[in-house]
C-alpha cells in the first residue's frame, strides 16, 4: 500500500501535540524514549480500533429494503446491529445493515459477508499473529507474550485454536496436492507444462517420538490412553556452496578438510503422525511438487530405519541412497569405545576405520569391527548395519559426485518440530492437535506460512 506522506505527517504531527499532552500529566517524573513509544503504541491501537469502525460503518453504502438471501429467498432490512470482532487493534465494536425475514431463518450482513469477518471472532489479521505464536510456543506461554506485543489479553484456548486452523489449512493443502499428484489427468497437464526442476534434488526422511495424552476424559474415552505416535517428517532441499565469506568456523574447517562446504537451501519440510503407507502418498506429492520426478539427480541422504527405505524403493526406485555419514561414522566411535580400553589403541583404530569409511570401503570397515563383534555389541550390529548400507556408504564417490552425504537437515528439522515445539513445558496433545500444530510449523519452516495466511483471509468460506 502506498500512503501520501503529506496526509501522514498531518496525522503525525496531531497525534504529537495528543502524546505530549498525555505524558505531561503523567506521574512518570523523568519521561524517557520509552514512555513515549508505549504512549504512541496505546493511541495508534486506540487509533487503529476507531479507524476500522468507522472504515466498517462507513462500508455499508445505500441500504435496501430487501436482498437477495443465499437460499434464493428475499430477506428484509432490519437494523443497523452491533458486532464485535477482535483485530490487531484489539476489540472492535460496530454498527452494520442487518437483514434477516428469510423463510430460511439465516440472516445476514452484507458488510461481514463481503470482508470476510465472523462477528465474535478473531479477524484473519490477528488470528495469523497468534497462530504465529502458537507454532514457536506453549499455549499458555503465547499468551503472556502476546500481550506484550499485541497490548491486550488472548486466551490460551483462542491462541490453540487460531494455530490449529492455520494447521488444518495445512492439512487440506496437503491433501488437495496428495489427491492431485494420484490423478492421471493432472499429472499429464504437468507433464505438458513442464514446471522447473532443480539439476541436483535432495530428500530426507526420519521420525521422532511424541506422546499422546488426551486432555479431557471426553477424548480420553476415545483415545484411551496415553500412547507414544511417530511423527514422520521429510524435507526436500537444493545443495549450495557456502560462499567463502559467509563460512563459519565449522565450514572453514570442512573447506580445509573436505574442499568444500555445501549447505541446503528451498527447504520444503511435510509432516504427519501415520501410517508408513499413508506418509508415502505424501511424500510423493510433496515430492513432485519440489521436481523429484524431474530433477537430472534424485538423492536421498536417511538414517535408514527400513520403513524409509522401503518407501523411496517404492516410490523413487531411481534415487541415490545415502546414510547420513554422520550416523556411519558416530557408530565407529561407539564400537571403539566399547572394544578398546586402551586408549591409543582405540585411537588408532578409529582413525584408520573412520579413514576407510569416509573413503568409501565398507567392506574394509566391515574387516575391521569383526574381530571385535565378540567383545562389542556395538560392533556385532554394526556388521549387519554396514552389510546392508553397502551401497549407500560409497562415501568417496558420493563426495566426488559433489554431493551432500549429511541428512542434518531433517534431524534440525524432527528437532525444530518435536523438540522445540511439540515436547515444550506445558504442552499436551490429541492426536489431531499435535498434528495440527505440526503441520502449521513446517508451514513455518518452509517459507510458506503467506500461503496458510492467504487461505486463513478467506475464512469463512462465503455461502
Ligand atoms: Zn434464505
Amino acid at each position: 500500500m502506498e500512503y501520501n506522506i503529506e496526509k501522514i505527517n498531518q496525522i503525525g504531527k496531531q497525534l504529537a501535540e495528543f502524546i505530549e499532552e498525555a505524558v505531561v500529566q503523567t506521574e512518570v517524573e523523568s519521561i524517557r524514549i520509552g514512555n513515549v513509544e508505549m504512549a504512541l503504541r496505546e493511541a495508534l491501537q486506540a487509533l487503529g480500533g476507531s479507524a476500522l469502525k468507522q472504515y466498517l460503518e462507513n462500508a455499508d453504502g445505500e441500504q435496501e429494503a430487501e436482498i437477495e438471501c443465499a437460499c434464493g429467498g428475499k430477506l428484509k432490512y432490519q437494523r443497523r446491529r452491533a458486532a464485535t470482532i477482535w483485530s490487531v487493534f484489539g476489540k472492535v465494536t460496530y454498527k452494520r445493515a442487518y437483514y434477516a425475514g428469510c423463510a430460511c431463518q439465516n440472516g445476514c450482513a452484507p458488510v461481514d459477508c463481503r470482508y470476510g469477518i465472523e462477528p465474535g471472532k478473531v479477524t484473519a489479521g490477528l488470528a495469523h499473529l497468534i497462530a504465529l505464536s502458537g507454532i514457536k510456543e506453549a499455549f499458555d506461554e503465547g499468551r503472556k507474550w502476546l500481550k506484550e506485543y499485541l497490548l491486550f489479553e488472548v486466551s490460551e484456548n483462542t491462541i490453540r485454536s487460531e494455530t490449529q486452523k492455520m494447521g488444518e489449512l495445512q492439512r487440506q493443502a496437503d491433501q488437495a496436492l496428495v489427491k492431485e499428484m494420484q490423478d492421471m489427468k493432472s499429472l499429464q497437464q504437468r507433464e505438458r507444462n513442464q514446471p522447473a526442476a532443480p539439476d541436483i534434488l535432495y530428500g530426507s526422511i526420519d521420525a521422532a517420538k511424541v506422546r499422546i495424552e488426551p486432555r479431557d476424559p471426553q477424548e480420553k474415552a476415545v483415545e484411551k490412553r496415553e500412547t507414544w505416535r511417530d511423527l514422520k517428517a521429510g524435507c526436500w532441499y537444493e545443495g549450495e556452496v557456502v560462499p567463502v565469506r559467509q563460512q563459519s568456523t565449522r565450514q572453514k574447517e570442512k573447506v580445509q578438510r573436505e574442499g568444500v562446504a555445501l549447505r541446503a537451501k528451498n527447504k520444503k519440510y511435510f509432516c504427519d503422525i501415520a501410517e508408513a503407507k499413508k506418509f508415502g502418498k505424501l511424500l510423493w506429492a510433496t515430492g513432485c511438487a519440489a521436481g523429484a520426478d524431474r530433477a537430472r539427480l534424485l538423492v536421498f541422504i536417511c538414517d535408514g530405519a527400513v520403513w524409509i527405505w522401503n518407501l523411496i524403493a517404492q516410490y523413487f526406485p531411481n534415487a541415490i541412497q545415502i546414510v547420513d555419514w554422520y550416523h556411519a561414522a558416530d557408530r565407529l566411535k561407539r564400537i571403539a569405545e566399547e572394544a578398546f580400553p586402551n586408549l591409543e589403541e582405540r585411537q588408532t583404530w578409529l582413525k584408520q576405520v573412520t579413514e576407510d569409511l569416509w573413503q568409501g570401503r565398507v567392506e574394509a570397515v566391515i574387516e575391521a569391527c569383526r574381530p571385535l563383534a565378540k567383545k562389542s555389541k556395538w560392533a556385532k550390529q554394526s556388521l549387519t548395519y554396514y552389510r546392508n548400507n553397502l551401497e549407500r556408504m560409497r562415501y568417496d564417490q558420493f563426495r566426488a559426485s559433489g554431493l551432500l552425504i549429511g541428512s542434518g537437515i531433517i534431524e534440525s528439522g524432527c528437532k525444530q518440530i518435536v523438540t522445540q515445539r511439540l515436547k515444550l513445558p506445558g504442552a499436551q496433545w490429541n492426536l489431531d492437535g499435535a498434528i495440527l500444530t505440526a503441520k502449521a510449523r513446517t508451514a513455518w519452516m518452509s517459507g510458506e506460512w503467506q500461503k496458510l495466511v492467504s487461505a486463513r483471509s478467506l475464512l469463512p468460506l462465503a455461502t
